[in-house]
Order: C-alpha cells, then structure tokens, then sequence
C-alpha cells in the first residue's frame, strides 16, 4: 500500500503539517509556515483595557479613558484584518479546531511575554445552547484550551452560562450590540476565585466581553482581564 505524505505524518507523526494560510508545509509544531508567521497583523501595543492599537504601550484609547470598562488588562494577538478574518471565519464555520489551537499557543506566547499577574481561571465566553448546538463547538473554549496548557492554569467550563440567544452582533450597530447582551450571561456557582480571565475570538465593541464581566464583577470576581486572538473596529 502507498501511502501519501499525508496519511504518512498522521500515521507516524511526522512532522509534515501544511500552513493553515499558505499550505506550504511547515516543519514547527503550530500548523504556520515561519513566512506567514513573519507576516501576521500582531498588535504590538493594544488599550490596557480594550486591546485597541495604539502608539506606545501601557496606555488607554480616548474611549477607556472617558468610559472605564471593567476591565483590569485586556491582550488582543492580532488586528482582525486579512487573512486573520478569514482564518477565524474558516476555524468558526468550517470546523477547523487546528486553527484554535494555533491561536491560542500565539496568544499564550504573547500573554507569557506581557509578564502580568496570572489569573486563577480561564473562563471562555460560553455560547447558548442553541448555537453550541449548530456549531457542535464553542470556539472560544478550543481557543483556551491550549492556552490552559501553556499557562498551566485552569479552564472554568460549568459556572458560567450564557441564558439568553442573542442576534449576531455583526449586523448591529454599537449602540444595539450593547443592548443585545443584556442580561445574556449568568454565574450559575459561586467561583471562589479573585481573578479571572474572559477567552473571546474577535472583540470588536466590547460589548460581549464588558457585558460578561459586569456579571463576574457582580459575582464578586476582583479582577478580570481579556484575552482575545483578534481586535476588530467598526466605523
Ligand atoms: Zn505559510
Ligand atoms: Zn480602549
């Protein structure tokens, strides 16, 4: 029997894995060429509480500084801009969970590197049932779970719910967004920790993440930081 390259490196584990953006084979253990990986829209210095690219680190956008989100540090990896986008549409709706896990080692990479105080728990935004459902998987949770790994800090799967199926935000304006996540989210448990950090893939508003936090926040969570793979913008 032949067998291909392939079903060859599945079988024996070779390490001939294709580039998820270029599909050139890649001889690293994240499933990215060292060209591509050269190449991503990394944003080197994001708002301390929303992740938006600005000039010099360690500083907030005109947004934070005027309306506080309660947000303790927010890591955004990577501007939301091609072919990260597509990257994220393809793990999302086409099922492919190796691209999570290449996400979540880039930002584990980078929240080693931010050297901030660690959280107790990893909490990945949960998803209603209804949409866990259709897409058999919560993207945010694939994303943490390497990211737990790494980090060697635990993943809250259970005490957290989302109560409410909310419209997809992407055709809402920012003032509806924040106005379909009210009251989407509920802390089922006491969590018994101080400090936690809320797992998202894309955050544009905030609205999602700020939403969630004021319920851990209200759950008597101290401080919360975000960590989500891409920033996105809408004018
Ligand atoms: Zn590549
Ligand atoms: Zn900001």
């Amino acid at each position: 029997m032949q067998l291909t390259a392939n079903l060859a490196s599945k079988l024996f584990g070779e390490m001939t894995q294709s580039c998820v953006l270029c599909g050139n084979s890649c001889s690293n253990n994240i499933c990215l060429c060292n060209a591509c990986l050269q190449e991503l829209p990394i944003i080197e210095h994001g708002c301390k509480t929303c992740g938006l690219p600005m000039q010099i680190e360690n500083t907030q956008c005109g947004q934070c500084i005027s309306n506080t989100p309660p947000i303790s540090h927010c890591i955004s990896l990577m501007s939301y801009v091609p072919p990260i986008d597509h990257l994220i549409q393809n793990m999302k709706y086409h099922n492919q969970l190796a691209i999570a896990d290449l996400l979540g080692q880039l930002l584990a990479d980078k929240i080693i590197k931010a050297d901030l105080p660690l959280p107790e728990q990893i909490i990945p935004i949960p998803l209603h049932i209804s949409r866990l459902q259709r897409r058999g998987f919560n993207q945010s949770v694939e994303i943490a779970r390497p990211l737990s790994k790494k980090l060697n800090i635990p993943l809250n799967l259970t005490d957290c719910s989302r109560v409410r199926a909310t419209s997809p935000q992407f055709n809402l304006s920012i003032q509806e967004r924040a106005g379909n996540m009210q009251n989407a989210f509920e802390v089922l448990r006491s969590l018994n920790v101080k400090h936690v950090a809320i797992i998202d893939d894309v955050m544009t508003t905030g609205s999602t993440v700020w939403e969630f936090a004021r319920v851990l926040k209200k759950a008597g969570i101290e401080t919360i930081d975000v960590w989500t793979c891409a920033r996105a913008t809408i004018n």
